[in-house]
């Protein structure tokens, strides 16, 4: 695996594949890696010759700045997996390589309701932190394809909104969620959950799972919302910002689930003080 921290040579050495005719496929992270992460790494290689991973902890995507210094670092053992995995060149810029010119003057995102909904209720600028970061990244790597984690099922959405935007040529690729064997998706905050906790965790895909076996057509979903709530918060879990069932196209809230209007329960909650987020598409 090649290893490039400079921006320059790294578009110099993806101009040199592109010219032999290789597709890129690429997939941003910001490490602490886990097998969530790996499989994407996997999706791209099974459809692009060339993936290249980026590792970067974005300043400018946090709300909470102990958020950001608390953040998993674990450098070496990513480099590993992502040797392990075939991953063909890591990306490991600095804050100077990504915002040459500071991160005060940066561009705002035209997001509309996209960022002011869920995720964006509850951590202001967020996303136009994300759109920043990406947009940088997609300027330097310019891949033919973009790999992305449900997981992160707004993130999804903004960045598809940001390729609009941009009128980029990239392909966005969105791959499922992979969960622990119990249930917990898999994140790189889990890390910072106690055994106990991580056990409790797996508690947010039980709700999530045990509304959607609850649903019925045309029915309000508020009651098994509230349920689930209460589960959750007499389990030991501190806060809940959000659990809704939301349109996946608008991300407005449904307060009724109608089997022909894709959607998604989609939840974050506290725990031992780390916020973790999942979703579930009906
Ligand atoms: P992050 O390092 O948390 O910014 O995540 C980098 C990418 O990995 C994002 O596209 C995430 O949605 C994706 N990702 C994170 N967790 C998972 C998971 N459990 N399954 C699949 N993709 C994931």
């Amino acid at each position: 695996m090649i290893l490039l921290k400079n921006s320059i040579e790294l578009q110099k050495w993806i101009t040199k594949q592109q010219i032999k005719g290789a597709k890129i496929g690429f997939v941003p992270t910001m490490g602490a890696l886990h097998n969530g992460h790996i499989s994407l790494i996997i999706n791209s290689k099974s459809q692009n010759l060339l993936t290249i991973c980026s590792i970067f902890v974005n300043p400018t995507q946090f709300n909470d700045p102990s958020d950001f210094e608390k953040y998993p670092q674990t450098i070496e053992t990513d480099i590993l997996s992502l040797e392990k995995a075939g991953t063909d060149l890591l990306f490991l810029p600095n804050l100077d390589q990504i915002y040459p010119t500071g991160t005060a003057h940066q561009p705002v995102y035209a997001l509309g309701n996209l960022e002011n909904l869920l995720e964006g209720r509850y951590r202001p600028g967020h996303f136009q932190g994300v759109c920043q970061v990406v947009s940088r990244l997609l300027d330097i790597v310019q891949p033919n394809k973009l790999f992305l984690g449900q997981k992160d099922f707004q993130q999804c959405m903004v960045i598809q909104k940001l390729l609009e935007l941009k009128q980029s040529l990239t392909e966005l690729v969105i791959c499922p969620t992979l969960r622990e064997a119990s249930g917990l998706a898999m994140s790189s905050r889990n890390m910072r959950l106690s055994v106990e906790g991580r056990q409790k965790a797996a508690l947010i895909y039980q709700v999530l799972s045990n509304i959607q076996s609850k649903l019925v057509s045309s029915s309000p979903i508020e009651q098994l919302i509230q349920e689930g709530k209460s589960i959750l918060l007499n389990a030991g879990f501190e806060k809940i910002d959000y659990l809704e069932l939301v349109s996946v196209q608008s991300l407005e809230h449904n307060p009724n689930w109608e089997p022909s209007i894709p959607s998604v329960l989609i939840i974050a909650v506290y725990l031992e003080g780390i916020r973790l987020i999942d979703n579930l598409p009906l």
